[in-house]
């Protein structure tokens, strides 16, 4: 017995050092920080041998890293929360193209980068949360409409530093120009309930403390607040309903953006990295996401989960979402003339 428990263990020291050897890494840069990461990496670990290792920071950070590290940078994929970013990494020559035919062939057509650069890893729309005790549904309309009168003292949402926001900005600005979007943001402005503070969770609470009625966050905080382990967040998500702005006939669609992958220029592994975007949008990793972080699955095969899917379908705007990141100067200079904190 001692005999062969001796043998087997010694086997398996064998076999570790070996793995030790000849171990197999993919570096990632990454602006992403949830849990669902961690478990899809641990899992694309686990069956392809490879070991990840990854740098967490803002996405300008990272892409100011890059460009520091420059031949030596050993970071292989550059992963970020907004499209504008990717752009911005590529219009920075750090990027190199990817076939999205190697990658995946079921991905939704448009979230995939018309020059190539980047692909996407999930999507999410900046939608209104609104309080359906104080906000008949029928009111709300588009984000455009959000400068009405009537929404005066009562609209929620965060700084204007914040990425999501300038994405937004941005699309307004692809869609309607300069002069529009400056009067939108000053109008909104006037509107807002109070001094732009916190995250988008943050907004969704202070409806239900009635600081204000409607809140434009990202999709899937309803979902996190909903599931939340805390009970309260779980009260605070249960409490407001979600409207997806834009959805009329001849309306374009709600603003999305995607959370995305950037191969990067010098990428030292490379199959690798290929290999990961290929688990990271199949269809277990993408249903792994949406019943998850709540985001919406890029692959067509994979259906949202049943928490997101009773806000009901809509319409998705498809922008180009590499304007979100051509227009970002632009939607900054914006907030900043309209006293946007
Ligand atoms: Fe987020």
């Amino acid at each position: 017995m001692n005999k062969i428990l001796t043998l087997v263990l010694a086997t398996i020291l064998l076999s570790c050092n070996n793995q030790s050897n000849n171990v197999d890494v993919l570096n990632i840069y990454s602006k992403r920080h949830y849990e669902v990461d961690k478990n899809l990496i641990e899992k694309f670990e686990a069956e392809n041998n490879i070991k990840v290792n990854v740098v967490k920071a803002s996405s300008d950070e990272l892409i100011e890293r890059i460009k520091t590290e420059g031949e030596n940078c050993p970071a292989d994929l550059l992963i970020t929360v907004d499209a504008g970013k990717l752009y911005k990494a590529a219009n920075e020559n750090l990027l190199q193209k990817i076939n999205i035919n190697e990658i995946s062939t079921n991905l939704k057509d448009e979230l995939i980068d018309p020059n190539g650069f980047w692909i996407p890893m999930t999507y999410r729309a900046r939608i209104i949360a609104y309080n359906p005790l104080t906000v008949n549904p029928d009111e709300l309309s588009t984000y455009e409409d959000l400068t009405n009168i009537r929404w005066r003292n009562r609209i929620l949402v965060r700084t204007s530093t914040n990425a999501y926001n300038q994405a937004l900005l941005s699309s307004l600005l692809a869609h309607h120009g300069e002069e529009y979007a400056l009067e939108w943001s000053n109008k909104l402005v006037s509107n807002f309930a109070r001094e732009p503070k916190g995250n988008d969770r943050d907004q969704v609470r202070a409806i239900v403390s009635n600081v204000g009625d409607i809140a434009i966050v990202n999709s899937y905080y309803i979902g996190l607040l909903q599931s939340s382990s805390d009970s309260m967040d779980r009260k605070v998500g249960e409490s407001v309903n979600v409207f997806f702005p834009n959805q009329s006939e001849n309306d374009r669609g709600a603003h999305v953006n995607i959370s995305g992958i950037g191969l990067l220029r010098n990428a030292p592994n490379r199959d690798n990295a290929f290999k990961f975007m290929k688990f990271i949008t199949s269809e277990y990793a993408q249903e792994y996401y949406t019943n998850n972080s709540f985001e919406y699955p890029v692959n067509k095969k994979v259906k949202p989960s049943e928490t997101i899917k009773k806000w009901g379908e809509f319409k998705i705007d498809t922008l180009d979402l590499n304007e979100l990141g051509i227009k970002r100067k632009q939607a900054v200079e914006i907030f900043e003339d309209s006293k946007w904190n």
